[in-house]
């Protein structure tokens, strides 16, 4: 008795789909229903370790390809695990991977780019119906009281389930292959396709009645690197992630002393997630002696590393301990440091040997990497060497600069490196705080990614160096670097007591919203700054929570006026000459504003277009100036950065791993 049962939607359309593609390279359905029966033979393998009492435990781990030319069919046969009825039902009637699913709405989106997106994709069982007008799947459970079952479908809307006879273990997948493509119930054709799409796979394929493997089995990361040709690294990764831009690097290492290992790591070529892609949890697959243990292993490698990705299989693990407890051992540990140090050496190498590669690898992860410096005290030593930043050495935007060669760069009595947090280059490099290091030649660090904001937590020094940031409030260079002959001489400074006058006035135009208001002993084109008198390493978290749309404060600093700038003494003037008060507290606003907006920290730009506006007024003579900041005022006193004391502090989780992920 058959009983009739309907296609989950999304199936339905991945099957309309896949019959009629026109698809000219169908012979992938081939890979993907080995990959499956392989799948099946590892899950045994796993489940096997454990317990021996399943069916047919005797049986040989392999898969079996059959031909009826006459009858015009396929057969693709393993030992493996198997399926009953519900997982029959579960695997096959419905789309329960996110693969598939990703892969319908990538159809959704661009349906007239099919072949290239199977092309691309693993979409599994139901590749058949590329090649297949009638798929039976006859399957019986490694649990000895399961019973066997078939499915069977034609590609329509429904697919029957009946009880079948199969005493052995497995699942046999028969296809009823559509008349014109006859080609694939010939089997050197199914043999040159195994060669070359499904050699690695660790079980034996054999082909009709060959007792000869038609695959070399061998694992990729198991052969000596010297034997891997670039092509076969690459088809591997592509088969592993499915990312078909293909790696940046691959690092093959296999070790025998103190443990024995292998492993096969890439880096991915672009930090995008590829849209189709199915492996998209981070781990590595873990294998103890060529069994697999687990798909995504996250132990492995720090959480930094976590876009590595690729195959780790030890010859020490022990096979008889469930997944939890293998994390646990003293192996795992040694895996992991041996594993990590590998890697870093080898971004260290690439860093030294070949430039410009790591800094298209660095351009991509390199987020990752400052996050690791923040987070792993112990491997602080090991990443420094990794990271690079633009710098003012020679405005050049399309340079990156290692800490070593800013350090061999220092300036005459320099003890400190200099860096500057800025949205971007460009306003970085506009940025008055860089005025006394130009003037003096000092090299600054640009630090303009956003996870940048983060790096003073981590990277507090270098080689005996501290950083400081520019807009330190402690800053003094007088000794430091040279200035250069003065082409122009500066405006004379005010008078200290003509100074007073305005900064007391400027102090009280600004209140709460400044800690000080003082002068500049660093300014020297622009006419003021905000410098910061916390020196914490946090101080620049409230970026970081901005950034991620959580509240934040902005800190509260001091404001320093540059005694020498032409507006100051004008400004100064105005004040002894009892100009108009409103321009007056408008020019000071506009100073504080245009201080926030320098620094990238403005919270509300367009509210000082009213004010501007005026400025501009008063600056061409309209007479009606004075009336109209009378009336912006209300306006303009009420800045959006009124109450303001503090930056909270208090829900940063840097140090907690699972809530840190990479920005
Ligand atoms: P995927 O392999 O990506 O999960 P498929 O559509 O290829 O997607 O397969 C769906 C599910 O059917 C599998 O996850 C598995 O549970 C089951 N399955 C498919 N082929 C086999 C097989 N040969 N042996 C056991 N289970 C299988």
């Amino acid at each position: 008795m058959s009983e009739q049962h309907t296609f989950q939607a999304e199936t339905q359309q991945l099957l309309n789909i896949l019959i009629h593609s026109l698809y000219t390279e169908k012979e992938i359905f081939l890979r993907e229903l080995i990959s499956n029966a392989s799948d099946a033979l590892n899950r045994l393998q796993f489940e096997m370790l454990t317990n021996d009492a399943v069916q047919d435990a005797q049986a040989e781990l392999e898969i079996r390809i059959e031909v009826d030319e006459d009858a015009n069919t396929l057969t693709i046969s393993d030992s493996g695990i198997g399926m009953n009825r519900e997982e029959i039902v579960a695997g096959l009637g419905t789309i329960a991977k996110s693969g598939a699913r990703a892969f319908i709405e990538a159809m959704q989106e661009k349906p007239e780019s099919a072949a290239d997106i199977i092309g691309q994709f693993g979409v599994g069982f139901y590749s058949a119906f590329m090649v297949a007008k009638q798929v039976d799947v006859v399957s019986r459970s490694y649990r000895p009281e399961d019973e066997a079952v078939k499915w069977s479908a034609t590609g329509g809307v429904s697919y029957t389930l009946e009880a079948a006879e199969k005493e052995t273990r497995g699942t046999s997948v028969v296809l009823h292959l559509k008349d014109d493509e006859k080609e694939f119930a010939r089997e050197f054709r199914l043999k040159d396709i195994i060669r070359r799409h499904s050699d690695y796979v660790a079980f034996p394929i054999r082909v009709g009645d060959d007792d000869e493997p038609t695959n070399k089995q061998q694992a990729i990361w198991r052969r000596s690197p010297s034997e891997v040709e670039d092509e076969e690294y690459d088809s591997f990764y592509k088969m592993l992630t499915m990312d078909f831009a293909g790696a940046g690097h691959h690092i093959h290492m296999r070790a025998d002393v103190p443990m024995q290992f292998y492993a096969l790591l890439y880096l991915p070529g672009s930090a995008e997630q590829n849209m189709f892609s199915p492996r998209n949890e981070p781990g590595l697959k873990l294998y103890a002696r060529k069994v697999l243990i687990e798909e995504y292993n996250r132990e492995l490698l720090p959480e930094y590393l976590s876009f590595v990705q690729g195959v780790v299989d030890s010859e020490d693990l022990p096979l008889s301990v469930s997944r939890e407890s293998i994390q646990a051992t003293r192996v795992m540990a040694s895996l992991k440091k041996t594993v990590t140090r590998r890697v870093l050496n080898e971004l260290k190498r690439m860093a030294k040997n070949d430039r410009d590669k790591y800094l298209k690898f660095f351009r991509e992860f390199g987020a990752f990497l400052k996050q690791g410096l923040v987070i792993e005290h112990d491997d602080r030593g090991d990443l420094e060497p990794l990271l690079f930043f633009q710098t003012t050495h020679d405005d050049d935007p399309s340079q990156y600069y290692s800490l070593d060669e800013v350090v061999e760069r220092l300036s005459e009595n320099q003890e400190d490196i200099y860096y500057i947090i800025a949205d971007d280059y460009g306003s970085g490099a506009r940025s008055p705080h860089l005025d006394v290091f130009r003037q003096r030649g000092i090299e600054v660090l640009y630090f303009t990614h956003p996870v940048d904001a983060m790096l003073p937590m981590g990277l507090t020094e270098f080689k005996g160096h501290k950083l400081v940031s520019v807009d330190s409030a402690e800053l003094d260079l007088d000794e430091v670097g040279q200035v250069e002959a003065e082409a122009e001489a500066p405006d004379a400074p005010l008078a200290s007591d003509s100074f007073a006058v305005l900064q007391a006035r400027v102090k009280a135009r600004l209140g709460e919203r400044v800690s000080d208001v003082r002068a500049s002993k660093t300014l020297v084109g622009s006419p003021a700054r905000l410098v910061s008198e916390d020196e914490s390493g946090s101080r620049y978290m409230y970026r970081i929570n901005r950034l991620l749309d959580k509240d934040y404060e902005l800190p509260v600093k001091a404001l320093e006026l540059n005694p020498r700038h032409p507006l100051m003494h004008n400004l100064s003037g105005l004040i002894s000459d009892g100009g108009d008060p409103s321009l007056i507290d408008a020019v000071v606003e506009q100073v504080f504003e245009t201080a926030l907006l320098q620094d990238g920290i403005h919270p509300d730009p367009s509210s000082m277009a009213a004010r501007l506006t005026l400025l501009m007024q008063a600056a061409t003579g309209s007479a009606s100036a004075d009336l109209a900041f009378a009336e912006v005022r209300t306006v303009i006193s009420e800045p959006a950065v009124d109450d303001v004391p503090q930056i909270d502090l208090s829900d940063i989780e840097i140090e907690d791993d699972e809530s840190s992920t990479p920005l």
